[in-house]
């Protein structure tokens, strides 16, 4: 499968001359068959839904879009979407079934209707369904999808695990493990979901809002930090991590320490290996080394394809 970063900042855009290597679009993800198909499946609908129109050659878009849950930064480019906002598209739009027992068009609508917006999800044109999804497998697009819920705040959250039978796409954008306690490393648990939803990954993409300094003052918003994100990929086996769902302060040069301080990489370099033991790799990998394997660990970076 090819995957498309069209948005891997958190929580509001980031735009501005700082942030213009890794990039200011929310969260939004776009997968296709192969890197000649068109995407079908995209995970989150934040602004970078904005970017998968330029993906569609034209066409309109025709597939499914899963949302981890209807925080802000993974809705506001729904109405933006110009390869979906057209008469001749087909799409199929699945949230989080809502504890309440609300619907999906009106959980959506909350969010999306006058006075907050001028439209409501009805108002896009083309063929839209809304449905709501219970944890658990699903097909879409001929892609196989595990939901899982994790834990974050404010609304229930999933990530899902994607696969097209060949290889697997692991998403968890946001997530609050230190819900559940601690962990090993006081970043959180590596929980039974998280682990599951990443074992064995080709690609695992992650919430990297935090450092793992800033945990004790800011994981009460509801993320993680880099630092879990690498944990998660290393206990879980996953080929790659990319670090994503960005604080929108923190910028370029600050991502680029980042790289290099898990990989020796930037953003033009998501495909370079890691060489084992570089001086300021994270303990925990150093640690990991005797067991299965490191995973590849990156920056993730708007505009970035991967082939899996
Ligand atoms: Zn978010
Ligand atoms: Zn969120």
């Amino acid at each position: 499968m090819r995957v498309h970063l069209c948005g891997v900042r958190g929580s509001t855009p980031a735009p501005g001359v700082e942030f213009l290597r890794y990039g200011g679009h929310t969260s939004s993800v776009a997968i296709s068959h192969d890197d000649a198909a068109r995407p079908a499946l995209v995970l989150d609908a934040g602004t970078g839904l904005r970017q998968v129109t330029a993906l569609l050659g034209g066409d309109p878009f025709t597939g499914t879009i899963l949302l981890t849950h209807l925080h802000w930064d993974h809705v506001h480019g729904l109405p933006f979407f110009q390869g979906g906002d057209r008469d001749d598209a087909r799409v199929t739009l699945l949230l989080p079934a809502q504890e309440s027992g609300e619907t999906a068009a009106a959980a959506l609508a909350r969010g999306m209707s006058p006075p907050h917006f001028p439209i409501g999800p009805e108002g896009l044109r083309g063929d839209w369904t809304f449905g709501s999804l219970p944890p658990g497998p699903l097909k879409a697009e001929g892609f196989t999808v595990e939901a899982r819920e994790v834990p974050h705040k404010g609304g229930r959250t999933y990530g899902y695990r994607v696969s097209d039978g060949h290889s697997v796409l692991t998403y968890i954008p946001d997530h609050c493990p230190t819900v559940l306690g601690p962990g090993p490393d006081g970043l959180g648990e590596y929980h039974p979901a998280a682990l599951d939803l990443a074992a064995g990954t080709d690609l695992l993409i992650h919430d990297a809002f935090l450092l793992a300094p800033e945990v004790p003052a800011e994981a009460a918003f509801g993320h993680a930090a880099a630092e879990y994100a690498a944990g998660l990929g290393t206990r879980a086996g996953a080929r790659r991590v990319a670090l994503a769902h960005h604080k929108p302060g923190r910028t370029d040069d600050e991502l680029d320490e980042l790289a290099r301080r898990f990989a020796g990489g930037g953003p033009a370099a998501p495909g370079a290996p890691r060489q084992p033991g570089t001086s300021g790799v994270p303990e925990i990998f150093v640690a990991a080394e005797a067991g299965h394997g490191v995973p590849e660990i990156f920056v993730a970076a708007e505009g970035g394809i991967l082939d899996l």
